[in-house]
């Protein structure tokens, strides 16, 4: 089996869970999981609510730093933002000064809320088709910036997503943004060895599954990129913050340490930021 990401064959399978089959690549040490599920169907009205617009104001501020960092390499232009969810992001960008701005979504649900939070914004909001691997054809415009902001580990045929975009969707001094988790090699170690000991449902939390299909860590970013004529010209990482109640019972704060101190020890950096362009770009 060949490396989704680097192209290696040093490929081997590292867990099978009901709901996907997760590989780990020995080249780029990046974990790729191959769906039985059609994940297009999980980003329903509960996923955003529950994940987005509970934080909408953190998710704002979160949105409007991005932006600042994104400045740094591209002041101004058009954008777009490929997997918009309910559009804070596109909110910031606009606000922010980039212009001719466009959001692209699987989820009707989530498009439905990136119209009530931009309704004043004209933003082009596009509902991608996920019955074919063109989610491209229906973008007709050329952007200065693609922002890809937690949304690339989720697509799961993004090389042929990704491939399109560039090709067809980025103008040719462009730069592409993208933020993601960042998986070492520890935390894969660490989620190896609890699944010696607890079960599966547990080790499939770690791992995001199904909704994430790749956890990338710099190294599978810097392959994956240039098998695109890509290069990264900044990464920033970041410790995720933690939504954590006080009231936890033993079981939970049990279960909160195992899951999320000491993965967070072993793999500080569980987010990047990457700022890229093509190699020819001048
Ligand atoms: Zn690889």
């Amino acid at each position: 089996m060949m490396c989704y990401i680097c192209q290696s064959l040093k490929v081997k399978k590292l867990f099978d869970f009901d709901a996907a089959a997760s590989y780990l690549c020995g080249e780029c040490r990046a974990v790729y999981s191959n769906a039985r599920v059609n994940t297009y169907e999980l980003y329903d009205r509960k996923y955003f609510v529950d994940n987005y617009e509970s934080i909408r104001t953190q998710q704002f501020k979160k949105s409007e730093k991005i932006i600042k960092w994104i400045k740094q390499y591209k002041e101004k232009g058009s954008l777009l933002d490929y997997g918009c969810g309910s559009g804070i992001f596109l909110k910031a960008a606009v606000e922010n000064g980039y212009n001719k701005c466009a959001g692209a979504d699987v989820s009707s649900d989530a498009l439905a809320a990136a119209g009530k939070n931009l309704e004043d914004k004209h933003i082009d909001l596009i509902h991608l088709k996920t019955n074919n691997t063109d989610k491209c054809g229906q973008l007709k415009n050329k952007f200065d910036i693609i922002t890809f902001v937690d949304s690339i580990a989720h697509i799961p045929d993004v090389r042929d997503v990704f491939s399109n975009l560039i090709q067809y969707s980025l103008h040719q001094k462009g730069i592409v943004y993208i933020r993601t988790p960042n998986i070492n090699f520890w935390y894969i170690l660490y989620a190896r060895a609890l699944s010696l000991l607890l079960p599966k449902k547990h080790i499939k939390l770690l791992f995001f599954i199904p909704k994430r299909c790749i956890l990338f860590n710099k190294l599978a970013m810097k392959k994956f990129l240039s098998s695109f004529g890509l290069s990264i010209t900044a990464v920033y990482f970041e410790r995720d913050y933690i939504r954590r109640s006080d009231n936890l019972s033993l079981k939970q704060k049990i279960g909160s340490f195992v899951f999320q101190d000491i993965s967070r020890y072993l793999n500080p950096n569980r987010s990047m930021s990457i700022i890229a362009k093509r190699n020819d770009a001048g």
